[in-house]
């Protein structure tokens, strides 16, 4: 099985329009949208859902006020504030605020009456779709979750499963913007890595950025200009740069307006011809997965 991860060094390069055309090109493709923190490879597709599951991520207090003997010890040492006092002695009760607490579990080792449990944490959840261009796995962290880089990593473990189970050999990787630890949870066990730039300045400091951790983890990798044609001399320093970077320039996507159109009406970009999408099926065939 082969798994390529879709990357850029920021958002809106147009990394989630090339991941759904390639889907839709290879017919024999599962998608992962690990951009967990403002996904939306969903939204060129109509999709229906397969399964919905809660994420849990590390722990949370919470009192429990039929055991709770009031002593205070619980407010005393949490150094995050997270524990509140409600009401007046004689038996003032105990509340533990979620969206502070860090769970490091010190009110529950200090509490003389095993009041406090320790629960696991919601923090976001996670989709199996189906699409016209086959299934995607993706994932939602909650507002205030935590741990981006583990579900990212769930995420391509239900595509891998996925994958095995209905005998499709690629995994398309939609990969979280910038080099975090959500990107870094993204290379996890790749084939190679697509980065997609824009020819600008900020495009090409994002790539190199890009491009040194791929190459910090050994990772094959290969460069696609998008709207390469609004600066044909930043597209040559792009691709230069990335060949000096030993990343391949496996090709180049003019500006369409269709690719717009295809977003507003969810769809891929290479369902429909247009400039744009002839670009992009010479891309995938350079791409030889
Ligand atoms: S688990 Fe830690 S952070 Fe949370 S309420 Fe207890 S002491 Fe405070
Ligand atoms: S330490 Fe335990 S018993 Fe004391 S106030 Fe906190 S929850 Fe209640």
């Amino acid at each position: 099985m082969r798994e390529l991860v879709v990357l850029s060094g920021k958002g809106g390069t147009g990394k989630t329009s090339l991941t759904a055309s390639f889907a839709f090109l290879s017919g024999r493709a599962v998608m992962a949208d690990t951009d967990v923190d403002g996904s939306n490879l969903p939204l060129l597709f109509d999709v229906s859902v397969r399964r919905r599951e809660s994420f849990y991520s590390g722990e949370i207090a919470c009192v429990t006020d039929d055991l709770c003997v009031g002593c205070g010890r619980c407010e005393s040492v949490c150094r995050f504030g997270a524990v509140h006092r409600e009401g007046d002695r004689p038996r003032p009760k105990y509340k533990v605020d979620p969206l502070a607490c860090e769970g490091c579990g010190f009110c529950y080792e200090v509490c003389p009456s095993k009041a406090v449990k320790l629960q696991e944490r919601l923090t976001g959840e996670w989709f199996e779709f189906e699409t016209r261009a086959g299934p995607l796995v993706h994932a939602r962290l909650a507002p205030s979750g935590e741990n981006s880089g583990k579900l990212v990593g769930l995420v391509k473990r239900e595509a891998r499963r996925i994958a095995k189970e209905r005998n499709l050999d690629l995994v398309l990787v939609d990969g979280p913007p910038g080099i975090g630890c959500p990107v870094i949870a993204s290379l996890g066990g790749v084939s190679g890595a697509l980065f997609v730039a824009e020819p600008t300045v900020s495009g090409l400091h994002d790539f190199e950025r890009a491009a040194n951790l791929t190459a910090h983890f050994g990772i094959g990798s290969m460069i696609c200009v998008n709207r390469w044609d609004l600066n044909p001399s930043l597209t040559e320093r792009l691709e230069e740069r990335a060949r000096s970077l030993d990343v391949h320039p496996v090709g180049r996507v003019r500006y369409d307006r269709s690719v717009t159109q295809a977003q507003r009406e969810g769809r891929s970009v290479v369902e429909r011809e247009s400039p744009a999408a002839a670009d992009i099926r010479n891309l995938w065939k350079n791409l030889e997965l």
